[in-house]
């Protein structure tokens, strides 16, 4: 296949744009061109907002040299997560609630993006207010794993992955509250990254969990994802939780010493992916890096206090969707009425199940059983890593436990679902910062390997996954496996 503007990584078309070699507006078009001829099928897209995009090239095709070098993704394609808000697109987060929902503003991420001169191409899909695992609890259609067609891309930021994988957009915005960043790039054969907690600005993300939720970056090459981290990243006053910027400037002094984990090795792992992960160690470990065993001993609470916390906030968070001040209403002959009804036809199940669980995890006589237990299993968690850093530079894991599985497969079976967040769920209960990255293939689908780093050091953790991008297999597109 001769190489098209779509294959490209994000630099470099920046850097060509800037260099003049080519337009904003050929760019723009290869990836509409691309969108309009794998999204009929594949549905990452929940929103394309094709005129705006080329309005936007247009001008750019007009600035000069200077202007586009001092814009660091100007030229660059980029899609965003339907649940970050923004103010010319419709904001869904996936749900009837918000149908047809425009937001009076933009999300700080969004802002941030548009100062870059990145090209926003339009909203991805995802599981309903970000609640699953596979893009299929989206209230409008699942989108499809770009690698196999019968199977899911992941989720819940499916369809940020699935257009990144299929070459729709060199990039894109995830949000990750308990894996939904990693484990659809895993599942999509990309690299996506969860930030130290309070690194990125939440002031526009549709909360679902406040203190597990974070923005970041997905792409197919590091460099590309190092790009988009640095222009979201950062603190920002309208969001109390954002950190002041004191990243971590250690430099990372070689040989690392990485932490492998014993509980992430254990049952319920596929063997094949056990097998590209010891690959991946022994590479490593050839590289001249040191590989130790570490345990992290409260690994097998993560999933129970996960399905606690996650939940008991949501249900607070989406007590605001009554049918009065956003989106969706159904009119009723009284105000509870209203409630009742807005609720139950703007709320899919999966949402409906998590405010079940919530309401009842926080309510009198059973907080302390549930909701405080759940917390104090999350310290509990959050030390085990303290202790860990002590020794270790990273820790090493699979990002999940199998590979992307086929739609509708588990569809009723929640818990199994849940189950397969294991391994991701622990990064945000800590507030870690985790990477994903395609390391290898089994069932002929991707895999992926997470590297966790201690709070902060989200640029070691970057650098080093620049370091390691030449372990990794090479960069392809799906169709080159058909046939
Ligand atoms: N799969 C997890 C859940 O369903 C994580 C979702 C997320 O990170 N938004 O809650």
């Amino acid at each position: 296949m001769a190489k098209s503007l779509w294959m490209e990584d994000a630099v470099t078309l920046h850097e060509l744009f800037v260099a003049g070699e080519v337009r904003a507006t050929d760019i723009v078009e290869h990836h509409l061109e691309r969108l309009n001829a794998r999204d009929p099928v594949i549905r990452a897209f929940l929103h394309v907002a094709a005129e705006q995009a080329r309005a936007q090239a247009a001008v750019q095709d007009r600035w000069s040299p200077a202007e586009r070098a001092e814009r660091p993704l100007s030229g660059v394609p980029v899609a965003i997560k339907d649940n970050i808000v923004t103010e010319t697109m419709p904001t869904t987060a996936a749900s009837r609630i918000l149908q047809n929902f425009y937001a009076p503003y933009n999300a700080t991420v969004v802002d941030k993006l548009y100062e870059a001169g990145a090209i926003v191409i339009g909203k991805t899909n995802l599981d309903e207010f970000a609640m699953g695992s596979s893009t299929e609890h989206s209230a409008f259609y699942p989108t499809r794993n770009p690698w196999a067609l019968d199977r899911v891309p992941g989720g819940s930021s499916g369809g940020s992955a699935a257009a990144v994988a299929a070459g729709m957009v060199p990039l894109a915005l995830g949000s990750d509250t308990g894996g939904s960043i990693r484990q659809p790039s895993a599942y999509c054969g990309i690299i996506g990254m969860k930030p130290t907690y309070g690194r990125v600005s939440r002031y526009g993300l549709i909360a679902f969990a406040s203190s597990l939720d974070q923005i970041g970056p997905m792409a197919r090459r590091v460099r590309d994802l190092r790009a988009l981290y640095d222009v979201i990243a950062g603190p920002d006053p309208r969001d109390a939780t954002s950190l002041p910027d004191t990243t971590d400037a250690t430099p990372l002094s070689r040989p690392w010493r990485i932490g492998v984990p014993r509980e992430y090795f254990g049952e319920g792992l596929d063997p094949e992916i056990r097998h590209v992960l010891d690959r991946h160690l022994s590479q490593l470990r050839a590289e001249g890096h040191e590989i130790r065993d570490i345990s992290l001993p409260h690994t097998r609470f993560a999933i129970a206090a996960y399905y606690l916390i996650a939940p008991a906030e949501a249900s607070s968070n989406l007590s605001r969707y009554d049918g009065i001040r956003y989106g969706f209403r159904r009119e009723s002959r009284d105000l509870v009425t209203l409630y009742e009804a807005t609720r139950d036809e703007g709320f899919g199940p999966e949402v409906k199940r998590r405010i079940l669980l919530g309401t009842h995890a926080l309510s009198s006589g059973y907080y302390d059983a549930y909701y405080l237990t759940a917390q104090k299993v999350r310290t509990l968690i959050r030390r085990d890593f303290d202790d860990a850093f002590h020794t270790v530079d990273f820790v090493v894991t699979p990002t999940t436990p199998e590979v992307a599985f086929r739609l509708g497969e588990r569809s009723d079976d929640p818990l199994t679902m849940y189950l397969g967040d294991i391994y991701t769920v622990t990064a945000n209960l800590a507030g870690l910062p985790a990477i994903s990255l395609p390391v290898g293939w089994a069932h002929g689908l991707p895999v992926g390997v997470q590297w966790l780093a201690k709070p902060l050091a989200d640029h070691q953790l970057l650098e080093a996954a620049e370091a390691l991008e030449g372990l990794l297999p090479p960069v392809r597109f799906p169709e080159e496996v058909e046939g």
